[in-house]
C-alpha cells in the first residue's frame, strides 16, 4: 500500500490520490483512437469457484437473455454517434463463463460488427466443462479466433486447493488442437499452497505439449472478499516459481510476451488487458479512452435497469491528469515488457523523454531497461519487481474498488491513495 502511494506519488509529481466518481458522460470519445480494442463481459458461471475475483453469478437463463438485450442495447447508446465504421484491434469476450451464453454470442457480435471492423480476430474465455466438439464448432462458425482456457493446475491437488476438479484436461486440449484456432491460450495459477516447482514445470510442459501457444500464469492472490479456505504461497516462494516458470519456458522455446505470459514463437497473442485504448460492455466493463477510465457497475439488475433508460451504465469515472494518465500507461505497457516513446506520444500528447528523463535515466543504469529504436524493453530483474509490485497494486486499488463495486451499484465516490 505504502509503495503504490510512493510511487504514484513520484511518478504523477502530486500528492493527488486517483480519484473515482459517481457521475459519467453519455457520450464517449473514441473515433479519433487508432488502437482501440473491445471487450464485452458475461457475467454467468454453472457454479462459483471460492478464489475467483470476477464479477460473476449463477447462471439463471431469464436473466442471462435480459442481459444479452440490455448489452445490444448498450453496445448502440455507446456508437450512436458515429458515421462509419470504426476499425479496433479485436474482441474479447470474458467472464464469467461467456459460453453459457454461446446462442447469443453470435447476435452480440452481428451488433459489434454493425459499428466496428475487427482485423485481428475474436477471443473468448472457456472453461474447461464447455470443451467438446459441437461447443468448439460452434464457435468457429461464429467467428471465434481464439481461446483462453481457464485449467489453473493440472495438478488434482492443487486443483482442490483452490476448490476445482481434475477433469481429464489434456485430452480436452488436444481436441481443441484439432479444431485450429490461431491462438490457444491455457491459464495457469502459481503459488497455490503445496505447489512446488516440478508440479509447475510439468504444468506448463503439459500445456504447450497439448496445444497451446501461449500460457497466462497468474500469482494466486488471496483477495478479501475471495473464500479462500487456503493461503497463498508468500513472496519470496511465488518469485521463486516465477523464475522457474521463465526458465521452464525458455526451455520449451516460448518467448516471454509479459510478466505472466509465455508464447510460442511467431503465433499472435490473447492479450485482452494489454491495450493502449479499449472500450468494455457489460456489468464491470472497464473503458480506456484517451483522458478517461470508466467502469460499469457490477450489478446485473442494475445494469439491465440503467440501460432500459437508455442510459450507460457507468458506475464509476476517472478524469485523468495528464501525469496520471501516463503513470497509468507506464504501468500496462510495463507489463507487456515494453515500454514504445512514439505511442507514449500519440496518446500522452508529450515526449515521454521530457516527462520520465530522470527516471528512465536511473532504470537504464540500474539494469531494469534496455532501450533499442525507440523502445524501452524491460529486463527479467525488471520483471520480477513489477510482479511484485503488480500483486501490491492488485491488493492496494483492485481489491477496494471491486469490494466496494460489489456491494454498492453506483458508489458515489471512491479514492485510491
Ligand atoms: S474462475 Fe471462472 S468459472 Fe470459476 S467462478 Fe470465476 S469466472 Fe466462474
Amino acid at each position: 500500500m505504502l509503495l503504490t502511494s510512493l510511487l504514484r506519488i513520484i511518478l504523477t509529481r502530486s500528492l493527488k490520490p486517483f480519484v473515482f466518481n459517481g457521475k459519467h458522460k453519455e457520450a464517449l470519445e473514441f473515433e479519433d483512437l487508432d488502437s482501440l480494442g473491445l471487450y464485452v463481459h458475461i457475467p454467468f458461471c454453472r457454479s462459483i469457484c471460492s478464489f475467483c475475483p470476477y464479477c460473476k453469478e449463477e447462471y439463471n437463463k431469464a436473466l442471462a437473455l435480459k442481459y444479452k438485450a440490455a448489452l445490444l442495447k448498450e453496445i448502440e447508446l455507446v456508437c450512436k454517434d458515429t458515421n462509419k465504421k470504426k476499425s479496433v484491434t479485436s474482441l474479447y469476450f470474458g467472464g464469467g463463463t461467456p459460453s453459457l451464453m454461446i446462442e447469443q454470442l453470435s447476435e452480440i457480435i452481428e451488433k459489434l460488427n454493425s459499428f466496428f471492423d475487427i482485423r485481428d480476430g475474436i477471443g473468448v474465455e472457456l472453461h474447461p466443462d464447455d470443451i467438446n466438439d459441437e461447443t468448439l464448432s460452434r464457435l468457429k462458425n461464429i467467428g471465434i479466433t481464439m481461446l483462453s482456457v481457464g485449467i489453473q493446475s493440472f495438478n488434482k491437488e492443487c486443483l482442490r486447493k483452490i476448490g476445482r476438479e481434475y477433469a481429464g484436461f489434456e485430452e480436452k486440449l488436444l481436441l481443441i488442437k484439432k479444431h485450429n484456432f490461431s491462438v490457444v491460450d491455457v491459464d495457469l495459477i502459481f503459488g497455490i499452497p503445496g505447489q512446488n516447482q516440478e508440479i509447475l514445470r510439468n504444468d506448463i510442459d503439459t500445456a504447450f505439449r497439448c496445444g497451446a501457444t501461449q500460457i497466462s500464469t497468474y500469482p494466486f492472490i488471496d483477495f478479501t472478499f475471495a473464500n479462500n479456505e487456503y493461503k497463498p504461497l508468500s513472496h519470496k516462494q511465488k518469485k521463486e516459481m516465477l523464475a522457474a516458470l521463465n526458465e521452464k519456458c525458455l526451455e520449451l522455446g516460448a518467448q516471454r510476451t509479459s510478466v505472466w505470459t509465455f508464447s510460442k514463437k511467431d503465433t499472435a497473442k490473447y492479450s485482452s488487458v494489454t491495450r493502449d485504448t479499449f472500450l468494455g460492455f457489460g456489468v464491470s466493463a472497464t473503458t480506456l479512452l484517451k483522458d478517461v477510465f470508466k467502469i460499469n457497475t457490477f450489478s446485473i439488475n442494475e445494469y439491465i435497469n440503467r440501460v432500459s433508460k437508455s442510459s450507460l451504465p457507468t458506475s464509476l469515472t476517472l478524469d485523468f491528469t495528464v501525469r496520471q494518465r501516463a503513470v497509468y500507461y507506464l504501468f500496462w505497457s510495463a507489463y507487456g515488457l515494453q515500454i514504445n516513446e512514439a505511442n507514449f506520444m500519440k496518446i500522452i500528447g508529450r515526449p515521454l523523454k521530457k516527462i520520465y528523463r530522470f527516471e528512465f535515466f536511473i532504470a537504464e543504469k540500474l539494469g531494469l531497461l534496455t532501450r533499442k529504436d525507440g523502445i524501452y524493453y524491460l529486463t527479467d530483474k525488471a520483471a520480477y519487481i513489477y510482479h511484485y509490485l503488480e500483486q501490491e497494486y492488485t491488493t492496494a486499488y483492485i481489491d477496494k474498488m471491486w469490494n466496494i463495486s460489489r456491494k454498492t451499484a453506483f458508489p458515489q465516490k471512491i479514492v485510491l491513495k
